[in-house]
């Protein structure tokens, strides 16, 4: 499936949860922002948002960071460009 997967620097307060659960789609910059990855690498640069193909199973990592960030910093939405998380 294909996801678009957001990270509000605004939001993000370097909790660093997000990476440990998923380290192939999240990395802290030097300004201690999650940023996001591309099955462990960044085309395109460190960027705070970027879609994606993923798996099921990379899916529910994906949504399990998604779920362990304190201030909900990071959105995930699906091809259709329809919030699925945090829920609207
Ligand atoms: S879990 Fe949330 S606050 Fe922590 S680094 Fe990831 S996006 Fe930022």
């Amino acid at each position: 499936m294909k996801l678009k997967i957001k990270v509000d620097p605004d939001l993000c307060i370097g909790a660093a949860s997000c990476v440990t659960i998923d380290p192939a789609t999240f990395q802290l910059n030097d300004e201690n922002i999650a940023v996001v990855l591309d099955h462990g690498s960044e085309p395109g640069g460190r960027v705070y948002e970027r879609e994606m193909e993923v798996s099921e199973d990379e899916y529910e990592t994906i949504l399990l960071a998604a779920q362990s960030c304190p201030t909900l910093a990071i959105f995930i939405y699906d091809e259709a460009g329809d919030q699925v998380f945090p829920e609207a």
